[in-house]
């Protein structure tokens, strides 16, 4: 294990039974508030990727994507639930285990060519992530990776994410 994925392990809280019993919540509020482990996750996220727009996905993807793409030179386009944009929209929806859910982009928010990297802070089923890549490829934009603080193995989200350049910080 590097040092970096160490000190990610030691500053993301556990919360069990939050939102709702049985679901073990990824809490990265320690994190953020650990300036040196926030700016070395930053740098880590975008390191290697050429990217013009960094896509954060509401709401915690914000937190991260957004000094990303300044660090990046990059723009930073939100990734938003639906009903919250307000100009027209993309949207796509997925299955939860429950039901399902919605995202949203807005409709003009890349330049045909685009390269564009999609962030966020937990890879679990990977419903959200494979959602995000198709929005972002139906603008005609081009998708050159997922980037996540940390990944869930056991729910292999990565499987949805098939041909697109998936890195995770930490996985467990
Ligand atoms: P999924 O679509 O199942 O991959 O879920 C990923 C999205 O849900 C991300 O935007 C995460 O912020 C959030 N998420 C899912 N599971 C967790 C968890 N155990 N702890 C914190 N956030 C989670």
């Amino acid at each position: 294990m590097s040092d970096l994925t160490a000190l990610i392990l030691d500053r993301i809280r556990d919360v069990p039974d939050y939102p709702k019993p049985g679901v073990v919540f990824k809490d990265i509020t320690p994190l953020l508030a650990d300036h040196a482990v926030f700016c070395a996750v930053v740098d880590a996220l975008a390191d290697g990727f050429e990217a013009d727009k960094i896509v954060g996905i509401e709401a915690r993807g914000f937190i991260l994507a957004a000094p990303v793409a300044y660090q990046e030179g990059a723009g930073f386009v939100p990734v938003r639930k639906k009903g919250k944009l307000p100009a027209a929209v993309l949207e796509e929806s997925y299955d939860l285990e429950y039901g399902s859910a919605t995202i949203e982009v807005h409709d003009d928010a890349f330049s045909p060519g685009d390269r564009v990297l999609i962030v966020d802070d937990v890879l679990a089923t990977g419903g959200t992530a494979a959602a995000a890549v198709e929005l972002v490829r139906r603008t005609g934009a081009e998708v050159v990776g997922v980037s996540v603080l940390m990944e869930l193995a056991f729910l292999k989200g990565r499987e949805r994410l098939t041909g697109v350049e998936t890195r995770s910080l930490l996985i467990v």
